[in-house]
């Protein structure tokens, strides 16, 4: 995580680092905005309705598919580091009184990396929020597909990307939340899939990161590559918002979106 060293300074500006102060301005630098990376539980206490978070799935834990060598130790690790089971959480709660699904990928959990069990709580807030016609809301932050877990990692793109088609079906709005950083299969399936697409300012999104892109093609990038605002000039998100406009944005956008009652008598 960016700002560990105590005197590093603010990535964004340089400044140095009041903690109680980036705190205090929801985990941003109060000087410049920059946005540091933050976890499910602490994204709750400013999104949700006081008291209304409730999770589901919550004992879902992955095995070893593939037999693969100390990933059980692993996951252990990673479960002790973030304090969750797995890379994501999800359930139901209110934001300015509207009821919501609402999913949310840490990335202390092994990179925020998609295996079995993120696919199968990610697929089922979805069709939760299909079948009860309940908004649904993910924030994402994933360093791709577990590659610990094979080719069964790699399926969950496509049941990802299957129930987000149920939610378009059911009529039911859909909105991601990209956080820093969202790359790889995650990118490359259901967070590129909402009805609107919402950003963290300075945020990286893409499928494979700069430095592989720059080494493959061997040319230098633009500035800023990759990052939210360039995202949004070449058309993948259609809004950034900072921490503090999320809450207000997203009431807004489910006002907006409101299931019809004809989807609804479906
Ligand atoms: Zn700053």
């Amino acid at each position: 995580m960016p700002g560990k060293t105590k005197d590093a300074g603010c990535p964004g500006c340089g400044i140095p680092e009041d903690r109680d102060a980036i705190k205090a301005a929801l985990k941003t630098c109060p000087a410049c905005g920059y946005h540091y990376r933050m976890e499910p539980r602490e994204r709750i206490s400013y999104l949700a309705d006081e008291g209304s978070f409730e999770e589901f799935s919550e004992n879902l834990r992955s095995l070893n598919p593939i037999d693969l060598v100390g990933y059980e130790e692993k996951l252990s690790e990673a479960e002790a580091k973030a304090q969750m089971k797995d890379a994501v959480l999800t359930g139901t709660c209110r934001i300015d009184g509207k009821p919501v699904v609402l999913g949310l990928m840490s990335f202390n959990f092994m990179g925020g990396s998609m295996g079995s069990v993120v696919g199968e709580k990610v697929s089922r807030a979805m069709l939760k929020g299909a079948a009860e016609k309940l908004p649904v809301v993910i924030y994402t932050t994933s360093g791709g597909a577990r590659m610990q877990e094979g080719i069964f990692s790699l399926m969950q793109m496509a049941k990802t990307s299957g129930a987000a088609a149920e939610l378009d079906k059911a009529g039911v709005p859909f909105f991601i939340v990209l956080c820093d950083p969202t790359t790889g299969g995650v990118t490359a399936s259901f967070a590129m899939l909402a009805d609107i697409t919402i950003a963290e300012p300075g945020a990286l999104i893409g499928f494979a990161g700069p430095r592989v892109i720059e080494g493959t093609i061997r040319q230098t990038l633009p500035k800023g590559f990759q990052r939210a605002e360039f995202q949004q000039e070449k058309g993948f998100v259609d809004i950034i918002a900072s921490r503090q406009n999320q809450r207000g944005l997203l009431s807004t956008l489910i006002d907006l979106h409101k299931v019809p009652a004809k989807a609804e008598a479906k």
